[in-house]
């Protein structure tokens, strides 16, 4: 394993050297076994309490750790400078083919850019991105991933008093819109220019010869970010911060706060019980990240035209919309295309909302449909049974246009409705046991999640619709 740099040599003047701030009685609870095994990892670093790197007690050699200037736009106005305010990027981890992975530690204590912050993180936020960075990754989602949990008998002030936790984070990179708008914003062209060039030599080499390279790699931005919405959307996911510092140059999903997975459908579901505008809604975030690249757009308007910026712009709702509408027609299992389609689907979608249809799990009933049987186990899940037979009877009407066997497209149906999503009150158990040192079914649901579009009976429960108190818990930003 050897940790390159690039960052800290490449980019001065954006970064503040440091080192992370151990935690108190700092441990290892939990690691990501098969990212481990994917990264090349020594077993060695896992074993008893775990070496010091997941708790910021050491380093790695090779390591050159530091914490990134950002700024951003948060909930639609500008917030000025932000920073890695809790977060140390230990290294780069150089791998055999030339690419590297980011060793982000979060919750690594106080930086130049805390602000008001304690530079901390506590258990319940620790466990909540490990597990959601997971689910997404296995359901195909671009993401940070989630490399180790570590606890802590160290006290954290929240609404009460939790205890530190440290989340070792790898992304192939951190770099965020916020990355571009800080010095958009503090009037340095020049280091705008610089970080465009670092992310095109480093993340899109096959552009760095081309003349017209920056709007080739802005439209592509726009579209990573609206294949990445898109996917949301047809999953059920909601980010509930999507601030511009929590935007990916890259299209990953990142920095997992309040977020939550649909359980009922209900289109403006908020997650974010600080946002009381509703700004972040599950059916805002199309347009919120086309929101977002115009703040990007604007901090590149030193390096393209604003003609080249709105082409770029222009590709964002027919890719949206492309990825979408292939995702939902999967989920729905019509694979030629009809005029009758876009209604099936508005109308199963309104019928959904009216009976607060579990999301996840409606697709998934749905994909047990038999072309000649007009019994679904379905439809014991509506209330409005006459509602449902209709819609069911035209929908296995236009089945019969697909000439495909049953069997070949429950296949495409099961392989596009997950089974397990992270629920939010499965994510309330495994914390509620994290705080107890235990991992059962931390350990179950992480099995479970890597294979979400897959029927078991080992974790016949995580199907299933949440308990009532399930549905209510509440999850706001401080974490
Ligand atoms: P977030 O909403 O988690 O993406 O964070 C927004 C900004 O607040 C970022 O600059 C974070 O680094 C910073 N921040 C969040 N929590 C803390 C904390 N506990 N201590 C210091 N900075 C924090
Ligand atoms: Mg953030």
């Amino acid at each position: 394993m050897q940790f390159n740099n690039t960052w800290y040599h490449e980019l001065a003047g954006t970064y503040t050297a440091l080192k992370p701030t151990p935690l108190e009685g700092g441990r290892l609870l939990y690691h990501n076994a098969p990212l481990a095994a994917e990264m090349a990892l020594d077993a060695s670093l896992f074993a008893g309490d775990g070496h010091g790197v997941w708790y910021g007690e050491d380093l790695l050699p090779g390591m050159q750790p530091l914490a990134q200037v950002y700024s951003g736009h948060q909930f639609g106005v500008w917030a000025g400078q932000l920073g890695d305010g809790r977060g140390i990027l230990l290294g780069e981890q150089q791998l055999p083919g030339g690419d590297k992975l980011d060793w982000h530690l979060k919750g690594a204590g106080l930086t130049p850019y805390s602000r008001m912050g304690d530079g901390r993180a506590v258990i319940r936020s620790t466990v909540r991105e490990f597990l959601a960075s997971e689910a997404m990754h296995h359901l195909g989602i671009p993401t940070t991933r989630a490399l180790s949990i570590a606890i802590s008998d160290e006290p954290v002030r929240r609404e009460t008093t939790e205890r530190g936790a440290m989340l070792m984070r790898i992304a192939q990179s951190h770099l965020r819109f916020g990355h571009f708008e800080h010095f958009f914003y503090s009037g340095q062209p020049e280091k705008v220019q610089q970080l465009a060039d670092y992310a095109i030599h480093h993340h899109w080499p096959e552009l760095a010869s081309q003349a017209d390279r920056y709007l080739l790699w802005f439209s592509d931005i726009v579209k990573r970010t609206a294949r990445l919405i898109a996917l949301w959307q047809s999953l059920g996911f909601a980010h509930g911060v999507m601030n511009t510092d929590n935007m990916s140059i890259l299209g990953l999903t990142m920095d997992y706060g309040p977020y939550g997975f649909l359980d009922d459908y209900q289109p403006d579901f908020i997650c974010n019980h600080s946002d009381y505008q509703g700004r972040y809604a599950f059916n805002n975030q199309p347009t919120i990240g086309l929101w977002n690249l115009n703040r990007l757009a604007h901090a590149l308007s030193g390096l393209l035209t604003t003609e080249q910026l709105k082409q770029g712009l222009g590709e964002y709702e027919p890719e949206l919309m492309r990825l979408w509408g292939e995702r939902m027609r999967a989920r729905l299992g019509l694979l030629t295309a009809d005029e009758q389609d876009n209604a099936i689907l508005s109308d199963l979608l309104a019928l959904m909302a009216q009976e607060r249809s579990d999301y996840t799990r409606t697709f998934r009933l749905l994909s047990n449909t038999q072309q000649q049987e007009s019994r679904s186990a379905l439809r014991d899940e509506f209330i409005d049974r006459e509602a449902f037979d209709g819609w069911y009877q035209r929908y296995r009407q236009r089945l019969l246009q697909e000439e495909r066997t049953d069997e070949e497209r429950q296949r495409v149906m099961k392989a596009a409705n997950p089974a397990v999503v992270l629920r939010n009150y499965l994510a309330q158990q495994v914390i509620e046991e994290a705080e107890r040192g235990e991992t059962a079914l931390l350990q179950r649901l992480h099995q479970a999640l890597q294979h979400p579009y897959s029927d078991n009976p080992a974790w016949e429960e995580f199907p299933r619709r949440p308990p009532d108190w399930g549905k209510t818990l509440e999850v706001s930003c401080s974490s």
